[in-house]
C-alpha cells in the first residue's frame, strides 16, 4: 500500500534550540527536550588505543553513526553516542570497553 502523503506536505524538520543540539539528534525528541546523550546514558564506550588497528568495524555498526576517524584509531563522539554498547560488542579486537557513565 502506498502512502498518501505528498512530498509538498512534509513539514521540515526545525529544531527548537538550534545552537544547543547537534543536527543528528533524533527530531522528535528534539521538539522535546534539549536533554544530550550524556545526562542519561548508563554507560559510554573507552577506546583502548593501543588495541585499535582501525579496521572500522565499529564506526559499520553504529547505529547513530558518532564514530570519528583519528590519525591512529577510531574514537567516540559523545555528544551523540548513546551507550549502547554495539560498537564493544562488535569490536574483533577487544578495544572497546563499556565502561560507567559518570557525566559530562
Ligand atoms: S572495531 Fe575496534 S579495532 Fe576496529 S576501528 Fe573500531 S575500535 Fe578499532
Ligand atoms: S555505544 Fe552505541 S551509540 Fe555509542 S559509539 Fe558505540 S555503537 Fe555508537
Amino acid at each position: 500500500m502506498s502512502s498518501s502523503i505528498k512530498p509538498e506536505q512534509l513539514i521540515p524538520y526545525r529544531p527548537v534550540y538550534p545552537d544547543k543540539v547537534p543536527d543528528n539528534l533524533c527530531p522528535v525528541a528534539t521538539e522535546c527536550t534539549t536533554m544530550l546523550p550524556g545526562d542519561w546514558r548508563a554507560e559510554r564506550p573507552l577506546v583502548n588505543r593501543e588495541k585499535c588497528v582501525k579496521c572500522a568495524t565499529c564506526w559499520l555498526y553504529c547505529p547513530v553513526q558518532c564514530i570519528v576517524e583519528k590519525t591512529a584509531w577510531f574514537d567516540i563522539n559523545l555528544a551523540t553516542c548513546k551507550g549502547c554498547g554495539i560498537c564493544a560488542h562488535e569490536c574483533p579486537h577487544g578495544a572497546i570497553t563499556m565502561i560507567e557513565e559518570r557525566g559530562k
